[in-house]
């Protein structure tokens, strides 16, 4: 099921949301919609009292977005211990200290304690919630994440207005001569994003610009902040997506909204041993969320059948250096999840994951002359971003700027299973559990130990052990920590 939970005053930013819901459903499952303002999260000079009750709005625009039921639960239904009472959760401090955080103290607490409540109330697997309040959406991806809890939080880009606007409830407390000036807002954030993403200005200058860029426009600025998406803490320079959140006063009305400043698009990284089922999904991941899939093993594969194919010593570093030369190592982008790879044209997808190549691939994969060649290769091909590669290298010596860096692993006993079932469906001989496990882990000692670009998990990977996970779990983990970074507003998830 999934829970949209709102605090009424619906516009078309919940609609949008409650269609998505639907759609994502399609015809098994139901949409529940909540509309409760929870005092918990106004502060005492807040709008708590005049926050909009729109009832019969709600309910026709639910009806009409799809919606299966629109819940309105009462005080004594959230609180049972009224709310002044009982349970409180804090957001951590770390995620409260900058944006509004510090504007409305004790805003996020409420929010999260609500939230954790509903959701023990609704207990759906799907939680929508607009990317507008992305503060609040990120906080409530690290609630999730950090008590384990087993629903999928699903975010939806802003709705805006015709000039720009972001749909809010709080717009209705605008007056005509308000809402031309409020229209200024989206617009400077977005040309100050535009120069920001050029590179071609000093962020704290381009930020002193929008202030009064704002300022002169009537509108009140309360802050102007450039962060990491998932840290909330201000973004280290060089990080290829940042947000800049700004909220302002217009007359009496409190508006928040952001954009994201972007150098190029997302690059996901994901390392780890061998056998661990990177490349299955990897490929799914990618075709998913719609990125150009680099399956970097191939490559090292490709040059190690090109190697053998001319009777060459693998181990030796001359007599392979002197086969590199004009080598051309071609990957085509997926088609119906297959990835074909050439050597200098020749078709070799299958030949590759031949039990002789896999024996031989580490040693050829340690000379450094052929790490340089397909290093080179791989960043040539994520120049532009939009894509996952997967290897033992990527988010440490291929892409060390990735967006998002996983380090997919399992344990060997695990690792072997899989390997011969995968060997059994390519038609190969299937050896003994016992010495499949052996030559995964002389795999691992190989590429771990090498001089080069070793396996290594990168320091701010996330490490995702994989025994007892199905592939479809594998993946919707993958897409979480993908979405805590890239917004829907950004990289939309392809329809499918
Ligand atoms: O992932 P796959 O089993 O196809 O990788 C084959 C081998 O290629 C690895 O064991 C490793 O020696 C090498 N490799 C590498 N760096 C990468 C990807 C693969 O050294 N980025």
């Amino acid at each position: 099921m999934s829970f949209v939970p709102t605090m009424g005053g619906l516009h078309q930013g919940h609609a949008r949301l409650i269609r998505a819901a639907v759609r994502a459903e399609s015809s098994n499952g139901s949409v529940l919609v909540s509309t409760y303002i929870n005092p918990l999260q106004f502060g005492v000079d807040e709008d708590f009292d005049r926050y909009p009750r729109t009832f019969e709005e709600d309910c026709a625009l639910t009806d009409q977005a799809g919606a299966s039921v629109l819940w309105c639960p009462d005080e004594r239904q959230v609180y049972p211990y009224g709310s002044g009472e009982g349970w409180r959760l804090q957001a951590p401090a770390s995620l409260t200290a900058h944006l509004c955080g510090p504007w409305r103290s004790g805003h996020f607490d409420g929010v999260v304690t609500v939230v954790m409540r509903l959701l023990g109330l609704v207990r759906p697997s799907q939680l929508w919630l607009g990317e507008k309040d992305w503060q609040q959406l990120t906080i409530l991806r690290h609630l999730v994440n950090d008590f384990g809890l087993s629903v999928k939080v699903r975010g939806c880009p802003t709705v805006r207005e015709s000039d720009g606007l972001a749909a809010s409830s709080r717009n209705r407390y605008l007056s005509d001569a308000e809402r031309t000036v409020a229209s200024a807002f989206s617009s400077a954030l977005s040309s100050a994003a535009r120069d920001l993403s050029r590179g071609a200005v000093d962020e704290a200058s381009r930020h002193a610009a929008l202030h009064q860029q704002l300022r002169r426009a009537g509108l009140e600025v309360e802050y102007v902040e450039t962060v990491d998406p998932v840290t909330l803490q201000p973004a280290p320079p060089g990080r290829s997506i940042r947000l800049l959140a700004a909220a302002v006063r217009c007359g009496a009305t409190r508006l928040i909204d952001h954009v994201f400043i972007m150098t190029r698009s997302p690059i996901v990284a994901i390392d780890g041993p061998a056998g661990a089922g990177k490349s299955t999904v990897t490929r799914a991941f990618a075709e998913r969320m719609g990125l150009l899939y680099l399956d970097t093993g191939a490559m090292y594969r490709a040059v190690t059948w090109w190697v053998q194919k001319n009777g060459a010593d693998p181990s030796s570093a001359p007599a392979v250096e002197a086969l590199l030369d004009g080598l051309e190592v071609d990957l085509s982008p997926l088609r119906d999840g297959v990835q074909t790879v050439r050597v200098n044209g020749r078709d070799i997808t299958e030949a590759i994951r031949d039990p002789e190549v896999t024996g031989s691939v580490s040693l050829v994969a340690a000379h450094p002359c052929v790490r340089a060649l397909l290093t080179q290769q791989q960043q040539r091909l994520g120049v532009r971003g939009g894509l996952v590669a997967e290897g033992r290298d990527i988010g440490t010596a291929v892409f060390p700027d990735a967006d998002v860096k996983v380090f997919l692993t399992a344990t060997p006993e695990e690792r072997a299973r899989r390997r011969a079932k995968d060997l059994e469906a390519r038609g190969h001989a299937v050896p003994e559990l016992s010495e499949l496990e052996a030559q995964i882990v002389e795999r691992d000692r190989l590429d771990s130990t090498r001089e080069v670009a070793p396996l290594v998990q990168a320091e701010d990977a996330t490490e995702l052990i994989t025994d007892g996970m199905s592939i479809e779990a594998v993946i919707d983990a993958l897409e979480d920590l993908f979405r805590f970074r890239v917004a829907e507003e950004v990289w939309p998830t392809p329809e499918g």
